[in-house]
């Protein structure tokens, strides 16, 4: 077996500590790991590509939580939104509009978070802060029903400069606080700030993150 159950323990304990969630990131492990933590307890499953989610979902039991954490397209929704439990990277109104309207096809909610990008990488995904509050505004008007907007989802830097993830994470939080004030006031269920890897897990807690997403400590490196 390729879990490393130590790792899971203390971390679990961790979080617990912090009133969090743990998402294992099981993206390329096979099904027999999953099934090693879930045998542990751990109910959440973080996956990033469609296919790999759907064949899982089929040989897996039916009360694991998927994590739909990738980079999601508009035209894949329809496989997972029977299933999913949370979408992460929700990063353009058009793929909110597009999960709302597949969740009010099979009358189910889906939650999503929207990814804000802070880091220092150059990538294509996540809002800016201004465009989420922007996106917000817009989104207002229209509102959607079955797509139900629950938190925010980071990066941080890929580096092991602690003072420089702190500032990140700090910033995620802020921008958490600041779309929560402006537009979730009352709104029970945006409570979900996903930040934290395995490489900086403890720091994210720390600043405040509800919900980490650890792969590799937990299934081991992947290639
Ligand atoms: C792969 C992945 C993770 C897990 O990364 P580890 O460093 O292996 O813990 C977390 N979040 C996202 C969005 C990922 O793609």
């Amino acid at each position: 077996m390729s879990v490393n159950l130590e790792n899971f323990h203390s971390i679990q304990r961790l979080v617990s500590a912090h009133n969090a969630t743990l998402v294992a990131v099981s993206k390329i492990k096979p099904v027999s790991d999953i099934k090693a933590l879930y045998n542990q307890g751990q109910l959440d499953f973080g996956e990033n590509y469609v296919q790999e989610l759907d064949d899982k979902v089929r040989q897996l039991p039916g009360d694991i939580r998927w994590h739909f954490i990738g980079h999601l397209q508009s035209n894949k929704v329809k496989y997972i939104a029977p299933y999913v439990h949370l979408v992460h990277g929700v990063d353009s109104i058009k793929l909110l509009q597009t999960i709302d309207k597949e969740g009010r096809k099979i009358n189910r909610k889906i939650k999503c978070l929207l990814q804000v990008h802070v880091a220092q990488e150059e990538t294509k995904f996540g809002f800016s802060k201004d465009e989420v509050l922007q996106a917000l505004a817009q989104w207002q008007n229209t509102k959607t029903a079955f797509a139900e907007i629950c938190g925010i989802m980071g990066m941080a830097s890929f580096t092991e400069d602690e003072i420089q993830l702190r500032h990140e994470f700090r910033l995620l939080k802020s921008i958490f606080d600041e779309v929560r004030n402006h537009y979730f006031k009352d709104v029970d269920h945006f409570d979900t700030l996903s930040m934290g890897m395995s490489g900086d897990y403890k720091i994210a807690l720390e600043e405040g993150s509800t919900m980490i997403r650890v792969g590799s400590l937990l299934f081991g490196s992947r290639n």
